[in-house]
């Protein structure tokens, strides 16, 4: 994925003097009040705009806030009191617009906040006379929003094309360099570990992931699924029976291929899914009826270490347990252990999914991996194998 940068326009002296409009994501979540709670996306937003600055700009800032009804804006729906905190952040003095489609008038080295690009008509539907609107008011066209760039709309996909000039913000260039570094030009051996609740919530990633690795660890009650396929009994442990077929496809394609897909040897079992539940460590067939798999055991734990340590490249999608239990959280625990000590010695490790973030960060090892992807979404329909519009644009873009 080769994309023009901010900072490569920066440093050719390419933004002195322009209108530079930076599509971010401020969608950040607030209390009752509308006070921002947690300003992580905002502190990350800093970084384009100072560049911008610093190479002798007029900054425009654009974001969504919430799912507003197009046209309808409300108080509620502003983002009016996310700039300010923006702005607190930013170190700079800013300045809101209402209603900007119809110019803004600024000057080199000035910073305006514009308001939730969500309140304009067309804008989820990527109309085009939207985007050309967009287009002038600004002579570059900068997105730093990798959390909508699986969407295409009018600020994320539509102004990329309409736009003079068009490139990534420093954090969206940072996903796409950790992207390509862990699929389209990864260091083989590539390990995935693709973990969670329900296969089907992840089955078009294990299709996609499946003939591009070597290891495929499924875990949690995915992995349940895979357990019924080779006839193992899993008591009352989640599972999707009527996706068997699917995981027997996947089994086949790594069996083919002569990769791996260990399946669990050893498992972590109670009668219920809570912190009073008494658990039980127990061989693979040694499960009741009235049981069901929580975790996976020591043994297996330490085959995947084995994996992952063999591994070039890791993949993160998922944990292999209820890891929010005590109870349950030791083979999630050994992953992330793994996943950072291949990292120390020379792997790279992308890590995404709401869930698996949380859980390395519990493990502590969330400065101890590569790359923690900042879009849930967005990173799910990478790995899905599916084109994210907005980056698909930019690569478009490239050579003009
Ligand atoms: P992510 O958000 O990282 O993509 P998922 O949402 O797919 O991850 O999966 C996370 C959830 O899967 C966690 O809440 C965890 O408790 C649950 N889970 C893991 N293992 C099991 C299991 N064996 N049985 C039931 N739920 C499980
Ligand atoms: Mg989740």
């Amino acid at each position: 994925m080769k994309v023009k940068t901010l900072e490569e326009l920066a440093k050719q002296g390419a933004l002195n003097g322009k209108r530079v409009f930076i599509r971010a994501d401020m969608n950040v979540p607030r209390d009752a009040e509308g006070n921002v709670t947690n300003d992580f996306r905002l502190r990350e937003s800093v970084p384009a705009v100072k560049i911008a600055l610093d190479g002798g700009a007029a900054v425009m800032v654009c974001s969504h806030l919430g799912r507003p009804k197009e046209g309808e804006l409300t108080g509620e729906d502003s983002l009016r009191k996310v700039a300010e905190t923006f702005g607190k952040l930013l170190g700079h003095e800013i300045r809101f617009e209402e209603k900007w489609l119809d110019g803004v008038d600024i000057k080199p080295g000035e910073v305006v906040v514009l308001e939730n690009c969500r309140g304009n008509v067309g804008e989820k539907k990527n109309d085009p006379e939207l985007a050309k609107k967009m287009a002038k008011l600004c002579d570059v066209y900068v997105n730093d929003a990798f959390g909508t760039a699986h969407r295409a709309q009018a600020t994320t996909e539509g102004l990329a094309h309409a736009a003079k000039v068009a490139c990534a913000g420093p954090l969206l260039a940072k996903e796409i360099e950790a992207l390509t570094a862990s699929l389209s030009e990864a260091k083989h051996p590539l390990c995935a570990i693709v973990g969670g609740s329900k296969v089907s919530t992840k089955l078009t990633i294990l299709k996609n992931l499946a003939p591009k690795v070597e290891t495929l660890i499924v875990g949690g009650g995915i992995a349940n699924t895979f357990l019924l396929a080779v006839g193992k009994k899993i008591g009352k442990s989640v599972a999707e029976p009527d996706l068997i077929d699917e995981c027997k496809k996947v089994m086949d394609i790594m069996r083919e291929k002569g990769g791996n897909l260990p399946l669990p040897v050893d498992v972590v079992v109670a009668h219920h899914i809570g912190y009073d539940a008494g658990f039980r460590i127990c061989d693979i067939d040694d499960i009741d009826g009235d049981e069901m798999i929580l975790d996976i055991g020591p043994k297996t734990s330490l085959i995947l270490d084995g994996y992952i340590r063999a591994a070039k490249t890791i993949i993160w999608n998922g944990p292999v347990g209820v890891f929010e239990l005590d109870n349950f959280k030791e083979g999630t625990r050994a992953i992330a252990n793994a996943v950072a000590e291949a990292t120390g010695n020379g792997a790279f490790s992308i890590v995404g999914g709401g869930d698996t973030i949380a859980a390395a960060k519990v493990f502590g090892v969330d400065d101890k991996v590569s790359y923690i992807s900042t879009g849930g979404g967005a990173f799910l329909e990478f790995m899905e194998g599916k084109v994210l519009p907005a980056i698909a644009a930019l690569e478009a873009r490239y050579e003009k």
